[in-house]
């Protein structure tokens, strides 16, 4: 099967299970997911599932990709943290959906993969830290959305003072480190009032506290 027709076979999947919103389908159409995983798996590229990526990590399902994106409620005018970068795709998505797209990711080595594949692929919409996500990136804050891509055992605080509060959205995978007891949440913020609604179960990789040892934290603007 050629890379187009197992492209549209997924979309028509990802369709089928609930991804509706026809601005993401494209977004998901339109990103090379194969420039984003690893050589050995690039035959599974369009396949619906997670694959292994460095430092012990995964890029996500595409039908996770699908249904936390369209949570998100995402306009072109919207400024979005990701939390998370592990191989970029996640916020290669996103960059084609919304204004800027901020991302931080704790694993140096990961993070300059990303980067140069967001080069690769002319994306420039994209702010990347290497960092402690966990506590945001408050010198940009505050964001309209924010993603986070790996399991919270709890919604960080840092998070939800960094969200706007009007109307603020923040979509995140919440439960153990084990990822077999996770359900994705989305928060909603209105002035001081928050709203929170459990959508979906999942099984990410946890969200560590701060960095690597050894690699301590740094800016890079691209
Ligand atoms: N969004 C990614 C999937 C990433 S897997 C993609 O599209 O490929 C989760 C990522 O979160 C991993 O790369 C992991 O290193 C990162 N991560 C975990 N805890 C973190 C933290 N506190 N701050 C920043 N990144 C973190």
């Amino acid at each position: 099967m050629t890379t187009d027709s197992r492209k549209i076979r997924l979309i028509m999947d990802l369709r089928n299970a609930g991804v509706t919103d026809t601005r993401v389908l494209a977004a998901i159409e339109k990103i090379p997911r194969e420039v984003f995983v690893e050589e050995a798996f690039l035959d599974q590229a369009y396949a619906n599932q997670a694959l292994p990526i460095h430092c012990g990590q995964t890029i996500s399902q595409p039908f996770i990709v699908g249904l936390m994106t369209q949570a998100l409620e995402l306009t072109d005018r919207h400024k979005v943290l990701e939390v998370g970068t592990g191989s970029g795709y996640q916020a290669s998505i996103l960059s084609r959906l919304v204004r800027r797209v901020y991302t931080v990711e704790r694993h140096r080595d990961l993070l300059t993969t990303a980067e140069k594949r967001f080069a690769a692929l002319n994306l420039h919409n994209l702010t990347t830290l290497c960092g402690d996500g966990y506590k945001g990136w408050p010198a940009q804050a505050p964001f309209d959305r924010i993603l986070v891509t790996a399991a919270a055992r709890l919604v960080p605080p840092d998070l939800v003072a960094q969200l706007s509060d009007e109307g603020g959205i923040m979509v995140l995978p919440v439960g153990d480190a084990a990822g077999l007891h996770q359900e994705v949440i989305r928060v909603r913020k209105e002035g001081t009032q928050f709203k929170s609604e459990r959508l979906f179960p999942v099984r990410f990789v946890p969200l560590v506290e701060g960095v690597p040892k050894d690699k301590g934290p740094e800016r890079k603007q691209t």
